[in-house]
């Protein structure tokens, strides 16, 4: 089928280059001019494991990119909206973007004779299909649902392994309003060996939040349960490690540390905050969750204080910028409060992330960026481990480069040992 993809950030390029893959024709449609040359030149506008493969493997053949939304719409049967759907200052969602592909894609529909489809896979509440993008979609095109179709497929992939995700799902969601439109947006993944839920458009929308909600509920319970273990002198380690032998329960998810970052789980709790209380509900359980979430880097800094004093004028080593590990994304990274906090402590930071430094230098300009943790790490008087990257669990004869081998480890990544002071956050 010819598919176009409206927004190539990582969720679209990630879904253009599967569904080339897949065997169908995909446009993408992005309003920034770099996405597009890089994406018709094979490169990708993201760092992806497999994905500089797939677009090398599909561009110039089954996947192009352009800014013209009449040409894609024109050649395409399907489209999905992929593009970002931030929080507004108070937390809720901002549709603005979504509002805006939704209005480009209705001007484009306008001199379309061709049934067509639009598939919102934006993370949006519960009612925008229907009662947002569906409206302006008939507003723009001066057509009326059913002479075009309209459904929402959620996207679930994780970050890091979106590709691996996207190819080998334990889910998909098709919300529609009609019976045809749902079928066609379900044939678009024929080829997966996985079953589509099929369902209605604000259902599949509440999924996807109940999803991320659940995983940041199981993190922040987590910390809380570290935070308790931690003055009680218990290892919490061990106590999720049995705990998650429960199979009403399950081992994932029950890691203490610093903390949930990411584009998804803070914003989409705090989304679906928002859109419970419009309606009249406070959703006290999900407030916690993200109260919870924003005490544990402060709690770094506490513990570094605690050892060291002031902090004015010393060199502390950040090792771990992004939200996660095996991905250049450092949106509401946990290091980002940190490395904020620091600074309001006059203290000087050198930082090292295997993939992330260059996101970060373009928030903090004046912290120092190594291409090693023992760069980072020379001269140091301690250390903070932020992200979970796999190379940061070898580590050991870096940290002799170090003046003071003090280590804060918010992701549990070593073990307590006698070369360094080890401190871990909830252990
Ligand atoms: P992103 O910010 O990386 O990408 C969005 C893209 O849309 C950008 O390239 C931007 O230039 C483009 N864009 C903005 N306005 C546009 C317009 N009017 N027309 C065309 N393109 C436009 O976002 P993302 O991380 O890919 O997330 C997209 C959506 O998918 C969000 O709703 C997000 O919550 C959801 N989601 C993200 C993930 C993830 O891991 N990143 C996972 C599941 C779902």
């Amino acid at each position: 089928m010819r598919i176009s993809v409206i927004g190539t950030g990582y969720v679209g390029t990630v879904s253009a280059a599967c569904f080339a893959e897949l065997g169908h024709s995909v446009i993408c449609v992005d309003i920034d001019s770099s996405k597009i040359d890089q994406i018709n030149a094979g490169i990708p506008p993201i760092y992806e494991d497999g994905l500089s493969e797939l677009l090398e493997k599909h561009a110039g053949k089954r996947l192009s990119a352009t800014s013209d939304y009449d040409f894609a719409v024109t050649n395409s049967d399907v489209s999905f909206i992929c593009v970002g759907t931030p929080s507004d200052s108070d937390g809720n969602i901002d549709l603005g973007i979504v509002k805006a592909a939704s209005a480009s894609l209705g001007d484009a529909l306008k001199n379309k004779k061709d049934y067509h489809v639009v598939v919102v896979k934006s993370t949006v509440v519960p009612e925008t299909t229907e009662k947002v993008v569906l409206p302006i979609i008939e507003e723009h095109s001066g057509k009326k649902v059913g002479d075009f179709g309209i459904a929402m497929n959620p996207e679930f992939l994780r970050e890091g392994k979106a590709i691996y995700d996207f190819m080998n799902p334990d889910k998909i969601v098709v919300g529609s309003l009609d019976e045809s439109s749902g079928g066609i947006v379900a044939s678009l993944y024929s080829g997966l060996d996985c079953a589509v839920t099929r369902t209605n458009p604000r259902t599949a929308e509440m999924i996807k939040y109940v999803n991320n909600s659940f995983l940041a509920t199981k993190i922040s319970f987590s910390n809380e349960i570290g935070n308790i273990c931690k003055k009680l002198g218990i290892d919490t380690y061990e106590v999720m490690s049995a705990v998650g032998n429960d199979f009403r329960i399950g081992p994932h998810f029950l890691n203490a540390g610093a903390g949930f970052g990411g584009s998804c789980f803070p914003k989409d709790v705090k989304a679906l905050i928002g859109k419970a209380r419009e309606i009249g509900y406070e959703p006290e359980l999900l407030s916690s969750v993200i109260a919870v979430n924003e005490k544990q880097p402060s709690m770094m800094v506490a513990l570094l204080k605690n050892k060291l004093g002031s902090l004015k004028g010393k060199k502390i080593a950040v090792l771990g910028l992004a939200f996660k590990n095996d991905t250049d994304d450092i949106r509401e990274s946990r290091s980002v409060p940190v490395i904020k906090e620091l600074l309001d402590n006059n203290a000087e930071i050198s930082a090292y992330d295997p993939m992330a430094n260059e996101n970060m230098a373009r928030i903090f300009k004046n912290i120092e960026y190594h291409d090693s943790a023992a760069g980072a790490l020379h001269g140091a008087e301690a250390c903070l481990i932020m992200t979970e990257w796999d190379e940061f669990k070898t580590l050991g004869k870096e940290f002799t480069v170090m003046k003071n081998r003090l280590v804060i480890d918010g992701r549990h990544m070593l073990a307590s040992r006698d070369d360094i002071e080890y401190v871990g956050l909830c252990w």
